[in-house]
């Protein structure tokens, strides 16, 4: 492939401007922020799972509250209503009195029972909405701080982006000034190796390294300006320029 001196020499730069748009995407995949969002994440979605499981426990509890509450009230009701038929004087047989004082007695304690399940329930109830109230509030901190973080990943994307947005617009006007066909070779080349050309500086390539040696120098020495060379070693396109050593 033959292509003008100058051309060749654009490589380089395309090199660099590669080199530091990989470094861009590198930077965009490895945010510190995408870890902690990752972490934060989980252990939001934890949080929540539990505060729907305490929330569940704490209605179930409500209910069973009310049920019981409502035990208590059918049994009061009923004594209430024995009683007053007591009090009203139209039980006369001293047999349905004693009955009744009984019943009412009986009703009684029914009640006292049922007012101490009552009790336990609230207490049970009580608990259940203080662990709801602290659940709640770890997820929202939660929520929060995952909220700042991926506050700041977005100003750091954002700033990749604009980075990034320029060093494209330079790219765009380097590869203005690259032929097509070398061009080819190294986007090529570059989505092989990584890198698609090197300075050849001071008998070294700058893409691997490594010396060359006096015959491959020698056959660089003798090949025209516009000859486009590859490195032995590592294939990359191999740039002559007036640091070469040639
Ligand atoms: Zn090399």
């Amino acid at each position: 492939m033959k292509a003008a001196p100058e051309a060749q020499k654009r490589l380089l730069d395309l090199a660099e401007l590669d080199s530091v748009i990989d470094r861009l995407a590198h930077r965009r995949r490895t945010l510190p922020e995408l870890a902690e969002i990752d972490e934060r994440s989980k252990a939001f979605a934890r949080l929540s799972t539990q505060v729907i499981e305490a929330e569940t426990e704490a209605g179930d509890l409500a209910r069973e509250q009310a049920k019981a509450e409502s035990d208590v009230d059918a049994v009061r009701t009923r004594a209430d209503r024995d009683q007053k038929r007591l009090d009203s004087g139209a039980v006369t047989s001293p047999r349905d009195l004693a009955s009744l004082q009984s019943e009412i007695t009986s009703l009684h304690r029914r009640q006292g029972d049922l007012e101490e399940v009552v009790l336990e329930i609230m207490e049970r109830r009580e608990a259940a909405d203080t662990k709801v109230t602290d659940l709640v509030a770890k997820r929202d901190e939660e929520r929060a701080t995952l909220s700042t973080a991926e506050d700041r990943r977005d100003a750091a994307l954002s700033e990749i982006e604009k980075e990034s947005g320029e060093v494209q617009g330079r790219r765009a006007g380097v590869v203005g000034d690259i032929p097509a066909d070398l061009l080819k070779l190294y986007e090529k080349l570059r989505e092989q190796y990584g890198v698609g050309a090197a300075m050849l500086h001071g008998g070294r390539c700058q893409g691997c390294k490594v010396a060359l040696s006096i015959a491959e120098m020698n056959r660089i020495k003798a090949a025209p300006h516009d000859e486009v060379l590859r490195c032995e070693e590592c294939r990359r396109i191999l740039v002559r320029t007036a640091e070469s050593g040639l």
